[in-house]
């Protein structure tokens, strides 16, 4: 196995901490480099499973993009995509809901789609979410050319 970073082949034990702890194929260095990431901005591993997914894709998503208010967990920025990854949705309150409606209202009027996919999701349906969102970015991406 190589790292999906640097593609540096990894010693046996790298690749199992970088298993263990984030899901994905890393070298040491680029262990050390997303921890911070993860520490600064509260990154669920979920996130960094689901971007390495899309950047396989070559759709040039971005980690913890700061758009200016807040940071967001996978930006796609050729179609204004933000992709938040939920991790407390079974216990959302109606203050929570409102806020998410008001965020969405923002990121809409800025000329950006926010789509929010529970954590569950990515971990269980992996291929169909990337999928879908491969699906979203098609037609964002058809719906620009138009304008
Ligand atoms: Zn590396």
């Amino acid at each position: 196995m190589t790292c999906l970073e640097c593609k540096n082949e990894l010693s046996h034990i790298e690749l199992k901490n970088a298993i263990d702890a984030f899901g994905v194929a890393l070298c040491t260095k680029h262990q050390l480099r997303l921890n911070k990431l993860i520490l600064k901005n509260k990154t669920p591993k979920e996130a960094i499973q689901l971007y390495y997914g899309l950047k396989e894709k070559n759709v040039n998503p971005m980690l913890e993009w700061w758009d200016g208010k807040k940071s967001v967990d996978i930006a796609i920025s050729r179609v204004k995509l933000n992709i938040e990854i939920d991790t407390e949705y079974n216990m959302l309150t109606h203050e929570q809901a409102l806020n998410d409606l008001e965020e969405a209202m923002h990121s809409f009027k800025n000329g950006f789609t926010t789509i929010k996919i529970p954590n569950d999701l990515v971990r269980h349906h992996f291929k169909e979410t990337v999928n879908n969102i491969m699906g979203i970015v098609e037609g964002l991406n058809t719906n620009i050319k138009k304008i």
